[in-house]
């Protein structure tokens, strides 16, 4: 995770006029009709900011203003990070979804790195955004963030690219085929947020994809569990790659709040993969329980049933079985408790102290193994066409 990069009230890279590309600039921004419909509002309906100056007064951040309503309260704040009254109050747990659908934070991400990942992605590009407007119980981001998650949305997108672009072409080609993908570096860079739920006030979900179609060595990616039709208008000409996360429904409904049911997820894949994306799918997490097995042969029949061949043909997937952590946990009692009676069991988990003092929870070692083994079985038996990348 690259979220705790700085300190507040350091100011950030030199801001350039959007679109100021050392490539060749890309077309006008597409019309989006979603992103100004009833649904789309459900989702984000914003109501106060949270803004450094410095994110307010840049191109991207006048932009985003502009979309908002005018009565929308601005606060300004020295740093994106942590800021008191939002992460550190103990009294936002039981206002956690109001959160995230009516706050959103304005920040300029001043830690421009790109970091080695070799699993999902060669690599993890710094992110446009941090937080989310969807509430899944398990999500790992708010993990170190306190009371609240909204989307911080970082407005210094030309700086971001820049970096991004350069990193790319100092690889040159990728020569070397891995699991990843076989010609190109892929860039994730939707690691803590959601890019398609971004893209409903902002445009550097569409400013990343324009940035890829002009790196042939190189191709995007992103999971995402919403479905939003306007991210079928940006053209990505193959240069990027949607991973729609998937679980059993029944999971899904009880932790995946906010999101896109999941028939809706796997329903968009072939719009998205006619629309230019290389579409891939996350089974994940996988969440252990009775039954489990029963509903992800299911989910899997359903995969097969409904999929065109011309998506199973370039499908693949990566397989994440479920972590946790105490913080989370506690914090997801005092909002979401049902959700815990998955989430937490301990007589299958165990707990390990990671790097930054956090205790994490996952399957205990032979649990998991047993339970992945299982897993690819049902995937041989249910979808043999889909290909799993790595298994986690
Ligand atoms: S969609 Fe992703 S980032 Fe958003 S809450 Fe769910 S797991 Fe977290």
């Amino acid at each position: 995770m690259d979220m705790p990069e700085e300190p507040p009230g350091r100011r950030g890279p030199e801001q350039q006029s959007l679109f100021d590309w050392e490539d060749p600039a890309p077309p006008a921004a597409p019309h989006r009709s979603f992103r100004d419909s009833p649904e789309a509002r459900r989702m984000l309906d914003v109501r106060e900011v949270y803004a450094e100056p410095a994110a307010l007064d840049s191109p991207r951040g006048r932009q985003i203003m502009a979309r908002l309503p005018d009565d929308v309260r601005v606060v300004e704040v020295p740093g994106h990070w942590r800021i008191p009254s939002l992460h550190g109050n103990d009294g936002n747990i039981g206002r956690w979804v109001r959160i995230k659908t009516e706050t959103l934070v304005l920040g300029v991400k001043h830690k421009l790195t790109t970091r080695v990942n070799g699993r999902s992605a060669d690599w993890i590009a710094p992110g446009t955004s941090n937080g989310c407007a969807m509430s899944c119980a398990y999500c790992y981001v708010p993990r170190r963030k306190g009371f609240a998650n909204p989307i911080t949305l970082f407005t210094n997108i030309e700086a971001i690219l820049a970096h991004v672009r350069r990193h790319v072409r100092a690889q040159g080609p990728k020569t070397t085929p891995n699991q990843c993908d076989p010609l190109a570096w892929v860039y994730d860079f939707g690691e803590n947020g959601d890019c398609s739920v971004d893209d409903l006030v902002c445009d550097n979900t569409a400013d990343f994809i324009a940035a890829f179609r002009s790196l042939p060595t190189a191709k995007a990616s992103f999971a995402t569990k919403f479905v939003n039709p306007d991210l079928l208008a940006l053209d990505p000409q193959g240069r990027t790659r949607v991973r729609f996360s998937v679980m059993p429904p029944d999971d899904a409904r009880l932790l995946d709040i906010r999101t896109s049911p999941v028939p809706e997820r796997i329903a968009a894949a072939a719009d998205f993969l006619d629309a230019g994306y290389e579409v891939h799918f996350n089974l994940s997490p996988v969440v252990l329980r009775p039954g489990w097995e029963r509903d992800w042969a299911d989910l899997l029949d359903h995969l097969d049933d409904v999929l065109p061949t011309r998506v199973k043909e370039q499908a693949a997937a990566e397989i994440i079985m479920l972590t946790h952590n105490q913080g989370l946990h506690d914090v997801n009692l005092g909002w979401h408790p049902r959700a815990e009676e998955l989430l937490w069991q301990p007589d299958l988990q165990e707990t390990k102290r990671s790097q930054n003092g956090a205790l994490n929870v996952r399957y205990a070692i032979d649990v998991k193994q047993r339970s992945l083994a299982r897993l690819q079985d049902l995937l041989a038996e249910r979808t043999p066409w889909l290909r799993i990348r790595y298994a986690f």
